[in-house]
């Protein structure tokens, strides 16, 4: 198993907390010139990983705190993931929806089953996968409801992320995501985000959907009043309206459940699933509903030509199988005891707040301490790779393999960075 001992043994930090590095330095270099500069990454250049660990072209080790924003639930290179992609490159990759792969069928019921629901759309990326509810939910609307055509209203709320097309940028409240992309596509009410009373008051007879975050996890981890899922549910079903629960971040076992909203009991009627569907290889999304829902979609009306491809289909039942056992989920939640012990230990100790559920942490950083990115900075200098969000939040979401030790010891860097130890 993976040990801390030997993080960062070639690679020296130096009296201004950078990296002495100096491939890293030029693959950087060169990354930045050539691409347009939509991200501002660390200056860290992985070459390889496994489990929770990554190592850069100059031998550094790093302890993942981000798990590709929980694309990586399931770590780096897991083996039975690994083992199932392997085996399908040498079979068949991608045939297209025109035909039917020995695949596709396998995926659909077990994650149709893992949901507890009857039909599955997949998908690639997340915000593909978003896309594919509104439409669903608007289409359901006018066929079911009975909603006048055109006239669809999608309920969403305030500090959301859903992705990045025109269409959800659009309705999008942070100002770096929207501004300068408009005119965006209308049919959207938003209403603050935890607050149910809100939610009922902007129904209307037009009102096809609620469609938010069970956990809002670039919003920084934000996690809504206890009862607020429960109440969701409540209220769409009283006015027929459909819940779509964007638990493209949140959901398969990050929070130490399957779902986001299982910790409140609450089935939405279509799940929005995403990032670790892919179990970190390839990009797999998905909407998730009954056939009263999904039902609504006839061939030509919607498609994708990579979507629900073989390779993506043989990764995602793996996923599904991993995630059928329950383990995962059980440590997610064993370890976010952990989690949740040491940061709240922070609190007053260079920590405003935090929130946590399960394996994921959102960190309010007191500004005297610095920003989030000098933060995560310092936490790279000490061998600890995580992202802030929103200026001086950071976010932690490490790989559900990750060990009790090596956590303790990535919180133990965390800790000597804000504490100023
Ligand atoms: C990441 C994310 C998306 C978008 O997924 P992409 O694969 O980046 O398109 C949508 N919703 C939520 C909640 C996310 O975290």
């Amino acid at each position: 198993m993976t040990s801390t001992t030997t993080h960062g043994t070639t690679a020296t930090p130096t009296t201004d907390g950078t990296v002495d590095a100096p491939r890293s330095q030029a693959y950087f270099q060169e990354a930045q010139e050539r691409t347009a500069h939509n991200y501002h990454p660390l200056p860290v250049v992985v070459a390889h990983a496994e489990g929770a660990w990554m190592t850069d072209v100059d031998g550094t080790r790093y302890l993942d705190m981000l798990a590709g924003y929980s694309a990586l639930n399931f770590g780096h290179g897991h083996p039975e993931l690994l083992a199932a992609a392997h085996e399908q490159l040498d079979k068949l990759t991608l045939t297209s929806r025109a035909f039917v792969h020995d695949q596709f069928g396998r995926f659909c019921a077990g994650l149709g089953d893992l949901a507890g629901k009857e039909l599955v759309l997949p998908m690639n990326t997340g915000a593909e996968a978003v896309e594919t509810a509104i439409k669903v939910a608007r289409k359901w609307g006018y066929d079911i409801k009975g909603v006048e055509n055109d006239s669809a209203e999608i309920i969403v709320a305030g500090g959301n992320f859903h992705g990045r097309t025109t269409t959800i940028v659009g309705f999008s409240d942070d100002p770096d995501a929207r501004d300068g992309f408009g005119p965006f596509a209308p049919g959207f009410v938003q209403v603050p985000y935890g607050d149910a009373a809100a939610l009922e008051e902007a129904i209307t007879p037009n009102t096809v959907a609620v469609l938010i975050e069970p956990i809002q996890g670039e919003g920084g981890v934000v996690i809504p009043p206890t009862g607020y899922l429960r109440a969701v549910r409540e209220i769409t079903t009283r006015h027929n309206v459909l819940f779509a629960a964007d638990e493209i971040q949140a959901g398969l076992g990050r929070t130490g459940r399957t779902f986001a909203c299982d910790h409140e009991d609450v089935v939405p009627d279509l799940y929005v699933l995403g990032k670790a569907l892919g179990g970190g290889i390839v990009p797999v999304s998905a909407v998730v509903a009954n056939r009263d829902v999904l039902g609504v979609l006839h061939p030509g009306q919607h498609g994708s030509t990579f979507g629900g491809n073989a390779l993506a289909c043989a990764v995602g039942a793996k996923v599904v199988e991993i995630l059928a056992s329950g383990e995962l989920q059980e440590r997610s939640e064993k370890l976010g005891i952990v989690l949740r012990t040491r940061l709240e230990s922070l609190v007053g100790r260079g920590a405003l707040a935090v929130r946590t559920r399960g394996l994921w942490a959102g960190i309010d950083v007191d500004p005297a301490v610095g920003t989030g990115r000098a933060v995560c900075e310092a936490l790279m200098a000490r061998g600890v790779l995580a992202k802030d969000t929103h200026g001086s939040t950071i976010r932690l979401a490490p790989p559900l393999v990750v060990t009790e030790d090596d956590l303790n010891w990535g919180l133990d860097q965390l800790e000597a960075v804000v504490t100023g130890g």
